[in-house]
């Protein structure tokens, strides 16, 4: 990643995507929704409104000089990306500039897009045109009922979950590539069986192609955002039918980087963007588990992250 690049991030490992080159579309926790379970914190002040939150001539300058760096489609085969994924520290849709990145995106890159959305705008028929530029779409529900909508996502006001629920149905219906729904489950929010049985007709109505059941498992913005069991995903998955799975624990084997010198900025920005274990971080950025460490123990020193402890793994993450 250059220096100077501020939305272009990674490749990091995702257990969804494999490993992705990310583009942030949006300034930090820039968002419709304040998900108690979010790993960037918790949302100032979500918004519905769509702009040019991050402006378009600066993405698409950013994108064009990325890939004029030489050697650039040597680097991603290198790095054996596996997507271009719209995400990062906030809502994607959000900003009115996304067509024209999938556009330039298209131009420049045979990678598959990946776009990584909460759906609450796929209310809007506007917004699903755009986002069916992508190759895949992974929204995320997490509840059905008003009240757990609520309390796990804490939308900003005026979003209705049957609406978005519609929405959802309706980018299915005009949307001809892959739709990979996520249902996060936080333990005693909404592992209920009646929360359950509604996100089980939710899902059944958006028809979407995988089913994704997750569930924290990294810090969140708040403490109650807590872990289901392992057992508790297993034994729910056959209601969801075939198409779900439970997300596997991301493993990929990659080459060392060929840029050492490179190590201390690229763990920094990895971790700018969220809280990674030293093993995420060999991972993402093909590093030597001796590098990782040398350079986790220099950053904590110099105060430039800090560590944090979540369901017994620790994690690292920025400090500011
Ligand atoms: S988890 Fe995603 S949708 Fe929820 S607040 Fe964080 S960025 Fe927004």
């Amino acid at each position: 990643m250059s220096p100077t690049a501020t939305h272009i991030f990674g490749p990091v490992p995702s257990r969804r995507l494999g490993l992705s080159l990310g583009i942030d579309l949006v300034p930090f926790k820039t968002c419709t929704l304040d998900c108690i379970y979010c790993e960037l914190g918790q949302t100032a002040t979500p918004v519905t409104e769509r702009a040019e939150y991050v402006a378009r001539q600066d993405l698409e300058e950013e994108i064009a000089g990325y890939f004029a760096r030489a050697g650039r489609s040597a680097d991603e085969k290198a790095a054996k990306l596996d997507y271009i994924t719209l995400s990062g520290s906030g809502e994607p849709t959000l900003n009115t500039a996304l067509p024209h990145v999938i556009a330039l995106l298209r131009q420049k890159t045979q990678t598959p897009i990946a776009l990584l959305t909460n759906g609450t705008l796929f209310t809007d028929p506007q917004v699903r045109r755009e986002a069916a530029a992508a190759d895949v779409i992974l929204p995320s529900l997490d509840a059905v009922s008003p009240a757990c909508f609520a309390r796990v996502n804490r939308p900003a006001s005026g979003l209705d979950i049957k609406k978005i629920i519609a929405g959802l149905v309706a980018l299915r219906q005009e949307y001809r590539g892959q739709i990979w729904l996520e249902i996060l489950f936080c333990n005693g929010l909404n592992d209920t069986p009646r929360e359950i049985s509604l996100l089980q007709e939710a899902a059944a109505a958006i028809k979407p192609d995988k089913i994704q059941l997750n569930t924290v498992v990294r810090p969140g913005a708040l403490p109650e955002a807590r872990t289901v069991s392992p057992d508790f995903l297993k034994e729910i998955l056959p209601a969801f039918g075939p198409q779900a799975e439970i997300i596997a624990p991301f493993a990929r084997d990659r080459d060392p980087a060929s840029d050492p010198t490179q190590t201390v900025e690229n763990i920094l920005a990895t971790l700018k963007r969220r809280p990674c274990t030293k093993k995420d971080i060999e991972e993402a950025l093909g590093l030597k588990t001796v590098e990782v460490i040398k350079t986790i123990e220099l950053l904590l020193a110099q105060g430039r992250i800090k560590s944090l402890e979540h369901g017994g793994e620790h994690y690292f993450q920025t400090t500011k």
